[in-house]
């Protein structure tokens, strides 16, 4: 029987959202197609995670572990990937579109010599291969894509699925692989969190971005209040980190991060495209700004023209009252 396998990323001791709604995938693809389903993680103590797996479907999890997947490393990543693919077989390897994924996506690839489909929103298994819709040029067009050969290795944006519960009797097959500490010329030595207890916002169910209606020191402490009290993390378009005023890691677009919450609140953001292609894949988009002719009200859900200054200590007070 065909197998289709999908890669569960461990994040902060958990599988990531964006993996549980490609493992989701994975099963739908699987149910139409009479395959097998299976997970593979890679994690210091990988086995603890099948239970979660089995919770979204798999049948099988690969668990490769490790010590040295305590953080994200390519090269020890790659080697246990290539070994779980050699012993499931796979038709098919999808994975979350994620900064780790990207780097050994393409390592993988040409190792198996297997055919990479990157960063899609929609796949399907087709004869022989996978058929995938990928957004291109800021996601204004939509590329249909095609490729062939087993396995063929797709990544999804995150939000492109939901995660369902869909739970499943498993089976744990532990891998070994080879790694030797030094053999890939890099050592990590540190890794430097944006801040302390900071969402990670490519997580994140609700975000709050700001833009540069956000002018001075008073609208960003209203954009973090609006951030404390609906639990969000905070994003940024280019023109505010470009002004220094937020950091870097904020940034969501084009040649930002890629986000796809629940909740996307955009503060005094025009909608330029290359903003729009890093969260339009936002459930709810909510847009706050003064010009109500802001090319963010064509993508948003909810539209509030009005002054920030005056408008976000109204809403504050608000979602303070419904909360309570
Ligand atoms: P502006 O376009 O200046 O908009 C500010 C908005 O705030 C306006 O609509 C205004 O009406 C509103 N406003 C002002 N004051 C208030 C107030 N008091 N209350 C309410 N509303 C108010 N941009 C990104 O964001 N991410 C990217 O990844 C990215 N990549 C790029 C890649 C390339 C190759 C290029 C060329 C550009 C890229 N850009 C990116 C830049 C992008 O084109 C826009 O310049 C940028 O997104 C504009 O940011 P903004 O909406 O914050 O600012």
């Amino acid at each position: 029987m065909p197998t289709i396998l999908s890669y569960v990323a461990v994040q902060g001791g958990k599988p990531t959202r964006a993996s549980l709604e490609v493992l989701t995938r994975c099963r739908q693809i699987a149910q139409a197609h009479g395959w097998r389903v299976a997970a593979a993680v890679a994690a210091p103590e990988a086995e603890a995670f099948a239970d979660e797996a089995s919770r979204y479907g798999a049948e099988t999890v690969y668990a490769a572990s490790n010590s040295v997947f305590e953080q994200h490393l390519n090269a020890p990543l790659v080697e246990a990937l290539a070994a779980i693919v050699g012993q499931a077989q796979p038709t098919v390897v999808a994975f979350p579109s994620s900064e780790g994924v990207k780097d050994v996506l393409g390592a993988l690839g040409a190792r198996l010599g297997a055919p990479v489909l990157p960063d899609v929103s929609q796949f399907e298994a087709v004869e022989n291969g996978v058929e995938a819709l990928r957004p291109v040029m800021a996601a204004k067009f939509m590329a249909r894509v095609r490729a062939t050969g087993q396995p063929v290795l797709v990544s999804v944006r995150s939000g492109s699925y939901q995660a369902e519960e869909a739970p499943a009797e498993v089976e744990v097959e532990k891998v070994a692989f080879d790694y030797q500490p030094g053999a890939a010329g890099a050592t990590l030595r540190d890794v430097a969190a944006a801040a302390a207890g900071a969402i990670d916002l490519s997580e994140a169910r609700v975000v709050v971005a700001a833009g540069r209606g956000v002018k001075d020191e008073a609208a960003k402490a209203l954009v973090e209040e609006l951030a404390a009290v609906t639990g969000a993390a905070i994003g940024a378009s280019r023109a505010v980190v470009e002004s220094g005023m937020f950091p870097a890691t904020a940034q969501i677009g084009q040649t930002g991060k890629v986000v796809s919450p629940e909740v996307y609140f955009a503060v005094g953001i025009s909608g330029a495209v290359q903003h729009v292609a890093g969260m339009s894949n936002s459930r709810i988009i909510v847009a706050l700004n003064r010009d109500p002719d802001a090319p963010i009200f064509q993508v948003a859900t909810y539209g509030i023209v009005g002054d920030l200054y005056q408008t976000l200590p109204a809403l504050i007070a608000e979602l303070r009252k419904a909360k309570a």
